[in-house]
């Protein structure tokens, strides 16, 4: 093939990357080719928080393709209009695309299928966004799990594809013309001050790290709120700044692995389900008849971090300061909009998607209708109780302290139930009384 391009989308990277890979190998000369796409970029898809990561790693994606005599391509539009045109205008052959789950990105590569056709160019859609792709692990008689522990087993069983080094010299086409469009427009000041660094470097520089000094005690650590010891990887996972291949495939064997391997598994099942089923972004997946109370103020007060309970409000104010939230915070909260205020999880995942710097379609979905109950949880009636949780999890109520400084002046695990407290010294806390009465919401949410 005399040359080639390699469409980018969330994939920004060149270790392990089969496409950048199978591209350099079979063409003499290849364009890597990021759009600004405006059917993401110009909607309420496009939160600020991921937007400042997002061209954090394309600058480090095109720094990366430098090194390497390439660069990054950087155009604005529609994504199959660009990806077309350019192969048009640098004389390419074939476009070269990992594959993706949502049904944006579905709908997306159907319609690149049908305009290669057209163009007469050969469309090459190859893996890389999971471990195992969607699809390579099924159960007998099905196209897709919808059970953790089976496809877990079936999982940690299954062949992996070899781990890709990052090609050593990518030659671009001549024809590509001057450097019209930069990711520059990209730049945002509207985002929290503590978001992480974006990009491939960041990331391998953050495994290293906390391969060292957090993977050994993360079985013991994992749910524990105030030490904060999980691997913070979850937004260069996202923007595939880090392969999921290349984790599983390089920790295996250290102490402590098992139960990491085991989150990075339920993040392929959450892909291997929204691949099978798109339509559960909006649409329960089990539907159980749900009637949802329809009631703003509580809603509002829920994103803001005011429900009276310290465990839920400082796992929202966490959000709304980092634009990330620890796992076992996030599986409160959820459990606490859903279940005791019986709002509708859609609206839970839209405040979260709007926030998370981490924000993944299949994740964020497939973990909110597992809460809701909607989902994949076998016991769909479970209902997380904020305050044992709020003991067991932050047992001396640091994370409290750490996210609530109302009421900081509350030592130990009392900072979880300030109701308790004198009227006197209730009176003084600039803080809210609890907005429903869990046993009272548990109750009437079994009924
Ligand atoms: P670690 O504990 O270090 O885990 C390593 C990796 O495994 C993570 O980076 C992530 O990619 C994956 N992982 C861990 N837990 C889960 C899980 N429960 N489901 C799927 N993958 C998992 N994760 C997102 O990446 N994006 C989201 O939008 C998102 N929304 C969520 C919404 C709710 C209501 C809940 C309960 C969970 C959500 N999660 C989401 C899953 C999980 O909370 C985050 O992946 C995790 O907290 C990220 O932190 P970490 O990288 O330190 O995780």
């Amino acid at each position: 093939m005399r040359a080639a391009v390699v469409l980018f989308t969330r994939n920004l990277r060149v270790h392990d990357h089969p496409a950048l890979v199978q591209a350099v190998s079979e063409a003499h000369r290849v364009a890597p080719l990021f759009v600004l796409d405006d059917g993401i970029l110009g909607t309420r898809f496009a939160s600020p928080n991921r937007v400042a990561f997002l061209h954090e790693s394309l600058r480090d994606l095109d720094a990366a393709l430098r090194e390497r005599g390439g660069r990054l391509v950087v155009r604005s539009g529609d994504v199959v209009t660009e990806a077309v045109r350019l192969a048009r205008e640098v004389g390419a052959e074939g476009i070269f695309l990992s594959a993706d789950v949502s049904g944006y990105a579905q709908a997306r590569e159907a319609r690149l299928a049908r305009a290669c056709e057209d163009e007469r160019l050969g469309l090459h859609v190859l893996p890389g966004a999971t471990v195992v792709p969607p699809g390579d692990v099924v159960p007998g008689g099905g196209d897709h799990f919808r059970v953790f522990t089976p496809y877990w087993r079936q999982w940690a069983q299954a062949e992996r594809r070899a781990f890709l080094d990052p090609p050593a010299r990518i030659e671009l086409p001549d024809g590509l013309g001057p450097e019209t469009t930069s990711f520059g427009v990209l730049a945002t000041s509207n985002t929290f001050p503590e978001l992480p660094r974006g990009g491939e470097l960041a990331a391998r520089e953050r495994v290293r790290s906390w391969a060292r000094s957090g993977l050994a005690a993360y079985g013991d650590r994992h749910d524990d709120l105030p030490g904060d010891a999980t691997s913070r990887l979850s937004p260069y996972l996202h923007f595939g700044c880090l392969s999921p291949l290349e984790l599983d495939v390089k920790l295996q064997g250290r102490p402590g692995v098992g139960t990491f391997l085991r989150q990075l598994c339920w993040r392929d099942f959450y892909h291997q389900l929204l691949s099978a089923n798109p339509r559960i972004t909006g649409e329960d997946y089990r539907s159980k008849g749900d009637e949802w109370v329809d009631d703003a103020e509580a809603l509002e007060r829920w994103k803001e971090g005011l429900t009276g309970y310290p465990i839920v409000d400082a796992g929202m104010r966490q959000l709304a300061r980092e634009g990330w939230m620890h796992n076992r915070a996030r599986l409160l909260t959820a459990s606490f909009l859903v279940k005791d205020l019986g709002i509708d999880w859609r609206l839970g995942a839209q405040h979260f998607f709007a926030l998370l710097v981490d924000g993944d379609v299949a994740n964020n979905v497939g973990n909110w209708q597992w809460v809701a109950g909607t989902g994949t949880d076998t016991r769909p009636n479970r209902m997380f109780n904020p305050i044992s949780q709020a003991k067991r999890f932050d047992p001396e109520g640091a994370y409290v302290r750490r996210y609530v400084p109302q009421l900081d002046g509350i030592s130990g695990a009392a900072v979880h139930e300030p109701w308790k407290l004198g009227p006197l010294e209730r009176q003084l806390l600039d803080y809210p009384e609890p907005i429903v009465d869990h046993a009272e919401a548990a109750a009437a949410f079994l009924r």
